[in-house]
């Protein structure tokens, strides 16, 4: 058994950024060692989170999802209705959030179940927003992310600080699955499936009141921002529009552009561009395959296609 402490190789993986050399560097197996930092990751959630490079954090990244409040209106039938602005009583807003920083295993969340303040709880969502430099949801370009730009705007907040925006229903599309649902995804990866509820009803009575109502609320919030991190990681290997997280590492280091790991391995086939040949990598933690910036043959005169 090795003396060496799980603290201290991470502490090692952290300056070194490779788990073979880490454990070379303290006198173990290059083997043990990567299987023993895959192990504290996790199940593959990486990356362990790294220190501060140059004085600046590593990039930040957010999951969450909001529950919210149906809009309440006076209606004369069941089917087809168009409503006026009159028959309108409330309009939708916060009634919970879940949120969770990537790889970390604490779940933050708010209900407003105690004071009825969507204003208090949407303002402590803009707190990590505002920290963060990735935010993760499903449909959240489509919904959670205007939810809480419209909430924000109405309490006279400004925009948090800059972010981008990952929609993980954006790249379950790309897929043929067999629905894109949450749900549907994390049942599809075998990883698991939502909190069973009463469906409406469970709003209903969270509306009128009822605490247990509020608290199984909370809790199918927060499994769902579990979930999602679930789903995000099986996915971003293939999202080919991912921002390109490398850029938020103030390091030397080169970078997976999706994960941020810098265990990276060449791969013998190239990415071609219509005019540009490129060297390409695959991430040894996500498994993303990419392509370097200096192409081959850079004195080559290549052609263009015309039509
Ligand atoms: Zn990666």
């Amino acid at each position: 058994m090795s003396t060496v402490t799980d603290e201290q190789l991470i502490a090692e993986y952290r300056k070194t950024e490779n788990a073979s050399q880490a454990g070379r560097n303290l006198g173990i197996a290059p083997r043990t060692a990567r299987e023993r930092i895959q192990s504290l990751t996790l199940n593959g959630r990486n990356p362990i989170p790294l220190a501060k490079v140059n004085g600046k954090a590593p990039p930040q990244v957010l999951l969450y999802d909001v529950e919210t409040a149906p809009h309440l209106a006076y209606v004369w039938g069941m089917f087809k209705q168009t409503l006026g602005p009159n028959q309108i009583l409330e309009t939708t807003d916060v009634m919970c959030w879940a949120a969770k920083w990537l790889g970390q295993d604490a779940v933050l969340s708010e209900s407003r179940v105690d004071d009825d303040s969507d204003e208090r709880i949407s303002r402590e969502l803009w707190t990590l927003f505002d920290q963060a430099d990735f935010v993760i949801g499903h449909n959240s370009r489509g919904f959670d992310d205007k939810i809480m730009r419209a909430r924000w705007v109405k309490y006279g907040m400004p925009p948090p600080s800059p972010f981008k925006s990952v929609d993980t229903l954006t790249i379950a599309k790309s897929f043929r699955f067999p629905r894109n649902k949450l749900e549907s995804l994390a049942r599809y990866f075998d990883i698991g499936h939502k909190v069973e509820h009463e469906g409406f009803d469970l709003w209903v009575k969270c509306l009128r009141g009822d605490k247990d109502a509020w608290n199984r609320m909370a809790e199918y919030n927060i499994h769902d921002v579990v979930l999602l991190e679930q789903v995000y990681i099986k996915l971003r290997a293939w999202d080919n529009r991912a921002p390109n997280i490398s850029l938020y590492y103030h390091d030397d280091l080169t970078r997976c552009v999706v994960c941020g790991s810098s265990s990276l391995t060449d791969i013998p086939q190239s990415a071609y561009t219509g005019v540009s040949e490129f060297p390409a990598c695959r991430c040894r933690s996500c498994g993303k395959v990419m392509r370097t910036g200096s192409r081959y043959r850079a004195d080559k005169t290549v052609l263009r296609n015309v039509l």
